[in-house]
């Protein structure tokens, strides 16, 4: 049984006191939810006070982005044990926008995707295919080439504790959703890809969550499939009532 997640990239918004305001309104919001693992993501300069706003609640923590190394001259980069130091237990790795503004790679998205696991980081594995890619009917061959390359080296046993999320790059923060038909066949692909690569055991209990353009108003279609395991959602994780509302969403 594959718990659901909803995780909120809140990307390169809020300062640290706009960041604590959203995450009380959103703790206020969900105390009873247990059947749901909530995370944020707020911008590494609001990690900190984040972490103390959500101590003893049921909201976990999580970075936009990760470094491989541990330490060092690497000048504006975050280490794994520094997230970990924070209060992170989760950290977002490889995502479209790192992919297509800073020269992120399915090798260094290898690397990070490592390094988070080395210190019980869980990671959130973004793949997804352009609008060119898609319309040129190369989805799949885009998906396959990134989660290959992009789990590369990763025994069953770590792939136990990654998260994939499937983003179309052309329904990121377009208002453009995939339809829950599309959104269904890439995860279907995507799980049985890591039953070819790892085994049936680990593919179904993989989770596999959809991102772009998920509200209120279509989170609850995108979770009736089958393989939607939950979503990763930027804009509407920006208002504690939108978000609220995709974690209580109706399957
Ligand atoms: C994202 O940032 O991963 C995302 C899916 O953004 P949005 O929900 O705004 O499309």
């Amino acid at each position: 049984m594959r718990k659901p997640l909803i995780a909120g990239n809140w990307k390169m918004n809020k300062n640290s006191a706009e960041s604590v305001e959203l995450v009380s309104q959103l703790r206020e919001m969900v105390p009873d939810v247990s059947e749901v693992e909530i995370v944020v993501a707020p911008p590494y300069t609001a990690l900190g006070s984040v972490a103390d706003a959500i101590k003893g609640s049921n909201i976990f923590l999580s970075a936009q982005n990760i470094f491989w190394e541990e330490s060092g001259a690497f000048t504006g980069e975050v280490s794994p044990l520094m997230l970990k130091d924070i209060g992170c237990q989760y950290a977002i790795v490889g995502h479209s926008e790192r992919r297509q503004y800073f020269g992120e790679t399915n090798e260094t998205v290898n690397k990070r995707l490592k390094a988070a696991l080395k210190v019980s980081l869980t990671p959130i594995v973004c793949i997804g295919e352009v609008l060119e890619e898609r319309e040129a009917e190369k989805t799949l061959d885009v998906i396959e080439q990134q989660l290959k390359k992009g789990l590369n080296g990763l025994s069953a046993e770590e792939m136990e504790k990654v998260v994939i999320a499937y983003e179309p790059v052309w329904a990121i923060g377009t208002g453009k959703t995939a339809t829950p038909d599309q959104a269904q066949e890439v995860h279907q692909f995507i799980r049985k890809l890591i039953t070819q690569i790892f085994s049936k055991e680990v593919a179904e209990g993989t989770r596999i969550l959809y991102g772009g353009s998920v509200k209120p108003d279509n989170v609850d279609q995108l979770m009736s499939q089958k393989d939607i395991d939950g979503a990763l959602v930027g804009g509407a994780s920006l208002k504690a009532d939108s978000f609220a509302r995709i974690v209580k969403f109706k399957p």
